[in-house]
């Protein structure tokens, strides 16, 4: 039997950043993974695709050259050479992730649980006082006719050569990202979409100004319209108020959300799953104990909150370095891209929450102006009592890095009123959120 201070199972950010964090704090520490090092974000997910939406502005920016003064002409995408740089980026990063866990014990193989505190992989068997699965999730699929003929995000990451057209079966941030990527390449792009507006999670305002956004690029946006049928040549069959309708023959992706990934004997050995099929987890991420051994669920896999910086931070709990796990900023990197932290505008409705809305456009900001992306507002919801920051959500340029700052006034309970104290860097789309009225 192999013990060590903490056994984790998954080495995507949650599973592999808390692995170097409890080395870093002396502990003894074994990390089992079955595929490569990264999980979804490094090899299938953020960054892959964060490589894509570089490009994808790369392709952008040369095609609007002329409204800058700059002739380029038409931009030529060679998607083989796209694709073959994001492979790079990801490959590179791997190799930064070896090295973050050096001095960590990892083990390649499959994980499998004899019982609440006992691992196998292979014929060996590991055991900790803490075990930590941080398995991730994978792409659902909806059980509709057809639906071996789409893609998931995996193989739409897998393509080296751009389709004519792409339709896409879900308008959340999966399916949003490809949209806006696949539209700067000059394919032409539908969304279909079951919810009444696109972004569910999202503001309703942002949202709907993202979704007009998109529109004005080409993009076509059906909402209200679920999805019924592929046929194998690609064409979407879908109805909507109340009539079928279809999509032309295309390259679909289907982006329906995600599930999680059990390790095999972990129910037979006792933990519980939610209704939808995430493992049950208390607020330390604990999720069953065994004589000296405790279970903790980290990231995708407890359906908590579905993103690498989620799982990181719930790390920190099961680390004993962090007490709680919001708000969790989210963005979403289309273009225009969108993001949002705390409470939206419907939820302070719905809760009862006294608030204000502050507000300001991209289009009254010098930096925005002079970058040719004026396009898109900050929207700040502040407690009408005593002005303290209890959500914020944009859609415009640079969006995902504007976020932090409100995320910061919200974790250290700041009002507004500091961050029209301090001081912004001149000129800068950061001034942004000091001219909010
Ligand atoms: P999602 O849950 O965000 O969106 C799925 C969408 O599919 C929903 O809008 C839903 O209404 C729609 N849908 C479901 N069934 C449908 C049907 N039959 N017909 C039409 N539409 C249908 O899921 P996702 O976009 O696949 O993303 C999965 C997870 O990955 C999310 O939790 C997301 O937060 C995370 N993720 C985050 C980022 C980021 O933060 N930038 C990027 C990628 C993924």
């Amino acid at each position: 039997m192999n013990s060590s201070d903490i056994l984790i199972i998954g080495a995507g950010p949650g599973g592999y950043e808390t692995a170097a964090r409890a080395r870093a704090l002396g502990q003894s520490v074994t990390l089992i993974e079955r595929d490569e090092l990264g999980g979804t974000c490094l090899n299938r997910g953020c960054i892959p695709t964060k490589t894509l939406c570089r490009a994808a502005e790369v392709a952008r920016t040369v095609a609007s050259a002329g409204l800058y003064g700059i002739s380029a002409g038409v931009p030529a995408v060679d998607y083989a050479a796209v694709s073959a740089r994001k492979d790079a980026v990801v490959r590179e990063l791997r190799d930064g992730v070896e090295q973050v866990l050096s001095g960590v014990n990892i083990i390649r193989g499959e994980a499998v649980f004899e019982d609440l505190d006992r691992v196998r992989v292979g014929s060996d068997i590991y055991t900790a006082p803490r075990i930590v699965v941080a398995t991730g999730s994978a792409p659902a699929m909806i059980p509709i006719q057809g639906a071996e003929y789409a893609l998931t995000s995996d193989g739409a990451l897998a393509m080296t050569s751009l389709p004519e057209a792409v339709t896409i079966i879900g308008a959340g941030v999966i399916g949003m990202e490809f949209a806006s990527v696949f539209a700067d390449f000059g394919c032409k792009v539908t969304v279909v979409e079951a919810a009444k507006e696109i972004l569910p999670p999202f503001d309703a305002e942002v949202a709907k100004r993202l979704r007009m956004s998109m529109k004005r690029r080409g993009v076509e946006i059906v909402t209200g319209a679920s999805v019924t049928a592929i046929t194998p040549d690609g064409e979407v069959l879908y109805s909507a108020k109340g009539k079928s309708k279809t999509v032309p023959p295309a390259t679909v992706i289907m982006a329906v959300g995600r599930r999680a990934v059990i390790p095999s004997g972990l129910v037979e050995a006792g933990v519980r799953l939610t209704s939808r099929g995430y493992i049950e987890t208390d607020e330390r991420m604990c999720a069953a104990r065994k004589g000296s051994t405790a279970l903790y669920a980290i990231g995708d896999v407890n359906g908590r909150c579905m993103l690498a910086h989620a799982a990181v931070a719930q790390g920190e709990v099961v680390l004993g370095e962090r007490e709680v796990c919001s708000p969790v900023p989210s963005a979403v990197f289309t273009h225009p891209e969108a993001a949002m932290t705390g409470l939206t505008e419907e939820q302070c409705v719905a809760q009862g929450v006294d608030f204000k809305v502050l507000r300001a456009t991209f289009m009254a900001n010098g930096k925005a102006r002079a970058m040719g992306e004026p396009e898109g507002m900050v929207k700040m919801i502040v407690s009408e009592s005593d002005g303290g920051v209890l959500g914020c959500h944009i859609v415009g340029p640079h969006a995902s890095d504007l976020i932090a700052e409100a995320n910061l006034a919200i974790t250290s309970g700041l009002p507004y009123t500091a961050i029209r104290a301090s001081i912004h860097p001149h000129p800068t789309l950061c001034e942004i959120m000091r001219d909010l009225h």
